[in-house]
């Protein structure tokens, strides 16, 4: 919604609530434009939650996903960071960092295995 368009709203809102008095059934006309103008947004306000949901991947979207609890790649077991940023990835809900994308890819082969290694190795360091 630009500002030109805003103003036009702005420029038939009076003239709007002056026919309201005289004709009732302009009146319904605006209100039925105004619903359309609500469903339409509910709409794009849906489409936007839908295209969020897909991009973080995770089955539950409306909650965060689980920190990842380890400064390690799963993978490889390289420090993160040291290669640059670590990867970020949410699987089912947790969060997984890697050291590099093509620890993705490793992870996706077997990530049971991977997701069962990381508790595994947050269970140590809380020793
Ligand atoms: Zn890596």
């Amino acid at each position: 919604m630009n500002a030109a368009y805003c103003q036009t709203i702005l420029d038939i809102l009076p003239q709007t609530q002056l026919t309201d008095r005289r004709i009732g059934r302009k009146h319904v006309v605006m209100k039925l434009l105004k619903l359309v103008a609500s469903v339409t947004m509910a709409a794009a306000l849906v489409a936007v939650a839908v295209v969020r949901a897909d991009d973080s991947a995770t089955n539950n979207p409306a909650s965060k996903p689980i920190p990842y609890p380890l400064n390690t790649c799963p993978v490889s077991g390289d420090k993160l960071g040291e290669m640059g940023a670590p990867y970020v990835f949410v699987y089912q809900g947790q969060e997984i960092k890697f050291c590099c994308p093509d620890c993705k890819k490793d992870f996706l082969k077997d990530p049971q295995k991977y997701l069962n290694q990381i508790k595994a190795d947050a269970a140590k360091q809380q020793k």
